[in-house]
C-alpha cells in the first residue's frame, strides 16, 4: 500500500514530463507525407486525415483533397483549395485528405533575382541547386515572384468507383492560363530513389498573392522572384487504413501513369 502511494504521484509526473515535451520539441526537419502518390494514381481518393490534423505537420506544402476535389496549397499554415471551377478557396478544416506532402519552412538556401524561361529552365536551375546541397535529400521550395504566363490545372470531384487518376484527368482536368500572375510557387523535390512512394524530382503547385488563382503547374513563361529552399533528411509516412488502400497492388510500377499526370498528358 505504501508503494502504491508513491508510485500514482510518480506516473502522473513522468506523463507530465512527457507531454511537456512532446509538446515544446516538434521535429520540424521532416516531410509529413499523406499515403503514396502511387497510391493516388491508382485511385485512392478517400480522405484519410482532415486539414485540421494535416496542418499540424507543416506551414507549406502541397496536395490534394477527397475524390480529388481540387489542388491543395499549403503557404504561411493556411490550406488553400484550387477547385476545378477555377475558384481558389481556404479548406474547410474538416474537409479530407487522401494525399498530401507538408512540412515547416526552414530557409536552408536562398537565391534572389531567380529566374527562369519555362518550366525545363526552372527544373534545371533548382536541380543545379540541389546538386550542390545533396541530391538525396528532400527539399521543399518557395518562390515568391511573378510569370508572364502561368499555366495550371485542377480536377472536378470525382465519385465511386474511382477511376486511375490518369483517367479521370483525360476528362475531368481543367486548365488555367494567367498572364502576368504574380504569388508564390510551392514546390517538392522527392531524392530518384522515392520513385515508389511519390514523384522523383520536382511538383509544383502555385498560388497567387491576390489568392484567387491556383493550381497545379503544368507550364510557365518568364519567372522571375526569389527563391528560398528547405533542405531536410526525414519522411515520416502515413499508410491510410482503409479497403482501397489495402486493396492495392503497389509492387506495380506507377512511373509513367505519375509522369503523365504530373505533365497533365
Ligand atoms: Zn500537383
Amino acid at each position: 500500500m505504501k508503494d502504491k502511494k508513491v508510485l500514482i504521484p510518480l506516473v502522473v509526473a513522468v506523463c507530465i514530463f512527457f507531454t511537456g515535451c512532446q509538446s515544446s520539441n516538434v521535429n520540424k526537419d521532416v516531410l509529413y507525407q499523406v499515403d503514396l502518390l502511387q497510391s493516388l494514381t491508382l485511385g485512392q481518393y478517400d480522405g484519410v486525415i482532415t486539414v485540421e490534423e494535416l496542418a499540424k505537420h507543416g506551414d507549406i506544402g502541397i496536395g490534394t483533397f477527397e475524390g480529388v476535389n481540387g489542388e491543395m496549397i499549403v503557404l504561411d499554415g493556411v490550406v488553400y483549395q484550387a477547385l476545378g471551377d477555377g475558384s481558389v478557396v481556404v479548406a474547410d478544416s474538416k474537409e479530407k485528405v487522401p494525399y498530401a506532402t507538408v512540412t515547416y519552412m526552414d530557409k536552408d538556401i536562398e537565391k534572389k533575382d531567380f529566374t527562369a524561361n519555362d518550366i525545363s529552365d526552372l527544373k534545371n536551375k533548382l536541380d543545379e541547386i540541389v546538386k550542390e546541397n545533396g541530391i538525396n535529400h528532400f527539399y521543399m521550395v518557395r518562390i515568391d515572384g511573378k510569370c508572364n504566363q502561368i499555366k495550371v490545372r485542377s480536377e472536378l470531384k470525382q465519385q465511386k468507383p474511382y477511376k486511375y487518376l490518369d483517367e479521370a484527368l483525360s476528362t475531368d482536368q481543367r486548365e488555367f492560363v494567367y498572364d502576368n500572375s504574380e504569388g508564390t510557387i510551392v514546390g517538392l523535390y522527392c531524392p530518384p530513389y522515392m520513385d515508389k512512394l511519390n514523384s522523383p524530382g520536382w511538383h509544383f503547385h502555385f498560388i497567387s498573392n491576390d489568392k484567387k488563382q491556383g493550381g497545379h503547374i503544368l507550364e510557365l513563361n518568364g519567372l522571375s522572384g526569389n527563391v528560398a529552399m528547405d533542405k531536410f533528411s526525414e519522411l515520416d509516412m502515413y499508410c491510410p487504413d482503409n479497403e482501397i488502400f489495402d486493396s492495392l497492388d503497389l509492387t506495380v510500377n506507377q512511373g509513367d501513369r505519375i509522369k503523365d499526370v504530373e505533365q497533365g498528358k
